[in-house]
């Protein structure tokens, strides 16, 4: 046996320890009790992010997937793939590095999604004068239906200035049904994208939803090539610009949370990328130690979960689902952990290469109200 198998075996060994040890203070820290709210506002906070710790569980049924794949125009993306790879000045990450065959992929995907596929609304138009949507006027919100297939969260209410039709703009959090529908707001066309993302990269493929305190959704999917993970704004069809929000449309955050299969992050120094757009995080929370720790239990839970779920639960060889755990999950998180402490450091990023200013979608009025038109 070589000096350097035996290096090699020697590392495995170790890090199959190390990863034990991670799911063991995991198995502790997912019956740990956590304290209750301190404020009313750390439990609004909470409800959100509880909400969302296993959003992704909704992207997975195999039923599902397959409406994708026959919903969606697969050739077309396919050439459209085709064509990027071909055009080689654009082979190129903005750090230098390679781009993949998943990453043409998912710039095919973003660009396909905005200009083919779904349609972005503000306001709904009355479907009798087609008058466009000032002609319609809001006249209040309603709770879901009883009976609730399509997961509506809320329907809001318009009446046509002209023929007084009554119009329902549902907000609908069902991806399939929203493989139908084709239009909404970011969080309409975050889920559906989610949905579709899964289905072309694989069941296996890493894909994030990112939550933002401050009403925006967007995604991220993990990206081999790269070897991190890549932020995607399905509104916008952009594709690794972290500091759109910030530089490019004006947005001020505070929080800022990434939801995968296997863990939940703190995101915010990943997106709020100036001084100035940052809003201090105990103006939304009374304590932001007390939302640490419950994001820590959530993590726990999820590393469980993800160890039992994912981890080929027909193998009964424990040193091999300890390494497969630490090469997929913790090996990962801690790299990202790093990186986010890393750039705690920064002010402020490189400007954007997006020459656009102000979000794209939404009319000039409501981008204004939600101060992000630049
Ligand atoms: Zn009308």
């Amino acid at each position: 046996m070589s000096v350097k198998t035996d290096y090699k075996s020697l590392a495995n060994r170790l890090l199959t320890i190390y990863s034990k040890q991670v799911f063991q203070k995991s198995m502790k820290g997912a019956k740990a009790k956590v304290a209750r709210p301190y404020s009313e506002s750390d439990r609004r906070f909470l409800l959100n992010i509880i909400g969302l710790a296993n959003i992704t569980d909704s992207y997975k049924e195999a039923g599902d997937l397959d409406k994708v794949l026959d919903t969606i125009d697969l050739a077309k993306i396919y050439s459209g793939v085709e064509k990027r790879e071909q055009e080689s000045d654009k082979k190129k990450s903005k750090d230098g590095i390679e781009l993949g065959y998943e990453d043409f992929l998912v710039l095919e995907l973003l660009h396909y999604f905005k200009h083919d596929f779904f349609k972005w609304i503000t306001i709904p138009e009355c479907s009798n004068c087609k008058n466009g949507s000032e002609n319609v006027d809001s006249i209040g919100i309603e709770g879901p239906p009883i009976n609730n297939p399509d997961e509506i969260t809320r329907i809001e209410k318009y009446r046509c200035k002209t023929c007084q039709k009554s119009i329902d703009f549902p907000r609908i959090n069902s991806p399939t049904k929203l493989l139908q529908t084709r239009e909404g707001r970011c969080g309409e066309w975050v889920n559906c994208f989610m949905l579709i993302l899964r289905a072309v990269l694989g069941a296996d493929a890493g894909i994030r939803y990112v939550w933002n305190f401050e009403d925006h959704v967007w995604c991220e999917y993990y990206s081999s090539a790269l070897s991190r993970w890549v932020h995607i704004d399905p509104c916008e069809a952009v594709f690794d610009e972290p500091n759109l929000y910030c530089e490019n449309w004006g947005k001020k955050m505070s929080w800022v949370i990434g939801i995968n299969d296997s863990y939940m992050i703190d995101l915010s120094e990943k997106y709020i990328t100036s001084i100035e757009k940052r809003i201090p995080k105990t103006n939304t929370v009374s304590n932001v130690q007390y939302i640490k720790d419950v994001l820590h239990k959530i993590n726990c839970d999820k590393l469980l979960k993800y160890y039992f779920e994912y981890i080929d639960p027909t193998s009964s060889n424990e040193s091999e689902k300890l390494m497969s755990l630490y090469n997929k999950v913790i090996l990962i998180h801690n790299r990202e952990k790093l990186e986010l402490n890393g750039s705690k450091s920064r002010i402020d990023m490189p400007s954007s290469t997006i020459t656009t200013k102000g979000r794209q979608t939404g009319g000039t009025e409501w981008t204004k109200a939600r101060g992000e038109d630049g």
